[in-house]
């Protein structure tokens, strides 16, 4: 008797825990909170409105099946920044999302940014760092905390190391993706992508972006982030993103693994082209012509930088055939281009086995990426 509840309990946990490491988890941070107000403008006051959008964007995320939503903070509480970095570390996220407002001293300014690590020299972006990582001096002891870290110097907000560099292309890609969410479902200004040293970015070991979604010091900006319209957009746009790069990043990976399970049990002949050692495969039957997929090109992108390299080998760990995207801010870098999947899966390997190893498989067609569910239909 004690036995079988024993097992029952087993087998519940082993279901409960198999369920769960299938979920896709992000960390949702609204910016600020309890004594820290963050930037305030004409009653527009950040941690009010990065805490309402969280919710929101909360709300619109638990719809979905198979997402948990993890936040920093639910209520209005102070958090200091390393914290938050710890919760979204021991929570084991897949994506972690930070929801700020802009302001700044002309008023003029206006319109939506979002955020990678990196480093930057440039007076703008640093300005918005510095503002953002100021919090810190209403914790205690923050210098000892965060390294010697001195607010107020430029250098202080360069030299913030990046500790998590491979997370660095997911991390364009969803910043990426809000931007251009935020050009669809808003009409403020869309001022890209950008790469500052972020302190509460620093310590998270998952892909990252801090939004600024607006600026609190412009007059009808601010109207606009304060009001529940506004911020009903902004969380649909956010929401937006979010499921896009868990479609890109997450669900094809599951769902290739489902797949390829489920092949291998209806048939026999059919090989897994994983398992397929290229150097022992017949020319004629070679596994080349049956994964090339009618006007999909697959490239791999091995990494992407806000510096211009020239593509030669010495620059990419030796390898050759890259070639670059240049975007508004980041050039991206490509390593080869085939049309075969099993031929782009092999350059995958090669890619990461020089050391790439965040690098992941983009299908193009007609000039434009595709998911690679689609890619491989
Ligand atoms: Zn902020």
């Amino acid at each position: 008797m004690k036995k079988s509840i024993v097992l029952l309990f087993l087998c519940l946990f082993s279901v409960s825990f198999y369920a769960q490491t299938k979920k896709f988890k992000v960390v949702l941070d609204a910016g600020h909170g309890g004594k820290d107000y963050g930037a305030t403008y004409h009653g527009n006051i950040e941690k009010k409105i990065s805490l309402n959008t969280v919710l929101k964007v909360g709300e619109i995320l638990a719809k979905e099946s198979n997402i948990e939503v993890v936040y920093t903070r639910k209520t209005d509480v102070f958090i200091e920044l390393n914290e938050r970095a710890n919760i979204a570390n021991r929570s084991k996220g897949h994506l972690f999302v930070s929801m700020h407002c802009n302001a700044n001293d002309n008023q003029e300014a206006s319109g939506n940014e979002t955020y990678v690590m990196g480093v930057t020299r440039n007076a703008a972006n640093l300005e918005v760092a510095k503002k953002e990582n100021a919090v810190v001096t209403l914790e205690s002891d923050y210098k000892i905390k965060y390294d010697g870290f001195d607010p107020k110097s430029p250098e202080s907000v360069m030299g913030i190391s990046i500790m998590q560099e491979e997370n660095i292309q997911q991390s364009i890609d969803i910043a990426g993706k809000v931007q251009q969410a935020f050009t669809k479902f808003t009409t403020s200004k869309n001022r890209g992508v950008k790469q500052a040293g972020f302190l509460v970015l620093r310590k998270i070991i998952m892909p990252r972006v801090l939004i600024e979604m607006g600026f609190v010091s412009n007059k009808p900006e601010g109207a606009f982030l304060n009001s529940e319209d506004g911020q009903n957009k902004l969380a649909e746009a956010i929401s937006k993103a979010i499921l896009g790069y868990r479609d890109d990043f997450f669900k094809t990976e599951t769902a290739t693994t489902v797949k390829k399970e489920e092949s291998k049990k209806a048939t026999v002949k059919k090989e897994d082209p994983k398992k397929v050692d290229p150097k022992k495969v017949d020319p004629k039957q070679s596994s080349e012509n049956k994964t090339a997929v009618e006007g999909v090109t697959f490239k791999i992108q091995i990494s992407a930088s806000a510096k211009n390299l020239e593509t030669v080998p010495k620059n990419f760990k030796g390898l050759n055939n890259i070639s670059v995207e240049k975007g508004t801010t980041i050039y991206k870098y490509f390593y080869g281009s085939t049309s075969s999947y099993t031929k782009a899966k092999q350059l995958l390997e090669e890619a990461k086995a020089k050391g790439y190893t965040s690098s992941f498989i983009v299908p193009i067609k007609n000039g434009k990426k595709i998911k690679l569910s689609e890619a491989i239909k």
